[in-house]
């Protein structure tokens, strides 16, 4: 069923299949558990299928698992995911119980912020509507007095050939909270439009941010205020950027929700580009001790990294050419398609071009509620440097 190349790469402990390299066109109905072979017969596990999907394959289990057995397999490993994070994230009341391929959950995002649940069902198999109730069941069951709600990407149904579906509460009232990570608290509104929730990969990087924090902070592409809340617990004052007008009001929202709990420093937000501000910034002569750069997925293919390497660089060199000597450097990518050591090349040689000599402190990636794969590197996207810029 599947060629020499797909085939390899499950070998190779990759849990995924291209279209292309199926051999026959339409082994299987949309969303259906399926079989895998090689050219040989020989089986390769058993795997959600889509009809649609460039990614054709996803697999579940070495073992043969039928129709029968896949409600079971589902709910404990739907269970095991909770359990490692009950273990894992004992201080936080918010993390992603439930990530995809890294919890041999393929196609299954599930995200807690407090009480309220946001569920992502991803592939056409997620979205069959038996499995959809088991995973419903389970999760209503793990945590009763939580709100669930169905987080809906329009983009993921088109390219899964889905019907269009709205974001809904699926489970109990609640689609409204405050969460908290890190003492920090936010609002949380699952239906609040398409973009919604916080960037849960971050938490640990926002204490370890913090850490190192001092003095007067930017932080260049701040969404919903994550870093420079943290950065207002420690710094004198913050500035917050970002291109987002509704971002940055939910931002002044969640400034307010802390003020009221802890001594904060004042922050200032602004609405604008980062690349046009920083730029003015540095031409003005402004400096700071701390900024945090944490833009956008800039290379979304890989034909897209040199351009994302010139973006993150430009980033850079005005953020180098801004800090003050002892300052702190906090520089990220969720570029899945920019690797670590690219990104700490490009660091390199914005180091060098500044004249400026920067070490690192810290190289971060995601928080443990997002564990990735060894053999499946999609799930390891997201890498935060801490760096600090000699005197
Ligand atoms: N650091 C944030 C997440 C940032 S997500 C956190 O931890 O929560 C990226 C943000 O960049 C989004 O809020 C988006 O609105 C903003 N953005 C995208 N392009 C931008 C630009 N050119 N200038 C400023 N902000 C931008």
């Amino acid at each position: 069923m599947v060629n020499q190349r797909g085939a390899a790469r499950l070998r190779a402990g990759h849990l995924w299949v291209y279209r292309s390299d199926l051999l026959e066109s339409a082994p299987a109905p949309a969303g259906a558990m399926v079989h895998v072979r090689d050219e040989r017969g020989r089986k390769l596990g058993s795997a959600l299928y889509s009809s649609s999907s460039q990614i054709a394959i996803r697999l579940l289990s070495a073992d043969e698992i039928t129709e029968a057995t896949l409600p079971d397999l589902l709910r404990r490993r739907i269970g095991a995911a909770s359990d490692f994070r009950r273990q894992w994230v004992p201080d936080s009341d918010s993390y992603r119980v439930i990530f995809s391929e890294s919890d041999q959950l393929p196609g299954l995002v599930v995200d807690r912020y407090n009480d309220v649940l946001s569920l992502q069902m991803l592939t056409q198999a997620f979205d069959r509507d038996d499995l959809r109730k088991v995973v419903l069941d389970c999760l209503a069951e793990l945590f009763p007095d939580a709100g669930i709600v169905e987080h809906v990407d329009p983009h993921i149904r088109q390219l899964e050939q889905l019907p269009a579906r709205e974001s809904q509460i699926l489970c109990g009232e609640r689609s409204q909270t405050i969460f908290t990570m890190n003492g920090v608290r936010f609002h949380f509104d699952a239906l609040a439009g398409q973009k919604t929730g916080a960037f849960l990969d971050q938490r640990e990087n926002y204490a370890a941010a913090a850490g190192y924090a001092h003095g007067e902070a930017l932080d260049g592409f701040t969404y919903q205020g994550g870093f420079a809340l943290h950065l207002a617990r420690v710094c004198q004052a913050v500035t917050g950027v970002d291109s987002s007008r509704p971002a940055l009001e939910i931002a002044e929202q969640n400034e307010q929700l802390n003020l009221e709990q802890h001594r904060c420093a004042e922050i200032e937000w602004i609405e604008a580009n980062a690349f046009d501000l920083l730029k003015d910034y540095a031409t003005a002569g402004r400096q700071y001790d701390t900024i945090v750069l944490d833009p956008p997925a800039f290379a979304k293919t890989k034909r897209a990294v040199p351009t994302a390497l010139r973006g993150y660089k430009e980033l850079n060199l005005r953020a180098l050419k801004m800090l003050r000597p002892g300052g702190i450097l906090v520089a990220c990518s969720c570029s899945f398609h920019v690797s670590e050591p690219e990104f700490i090349d490009m660091l390199g040689s914005t180091a060098a071009d500044s004249g400026r000599r920067l070490r690192i402190l810290e190289k971060r990636g995601a928080a443990i509620d997002h564990p990735a794969l060894v053999n499946v590197p999609e799930t390891a996207y997201l890498k935060c440097v801490i760096a600090q810029v000699l005197a």
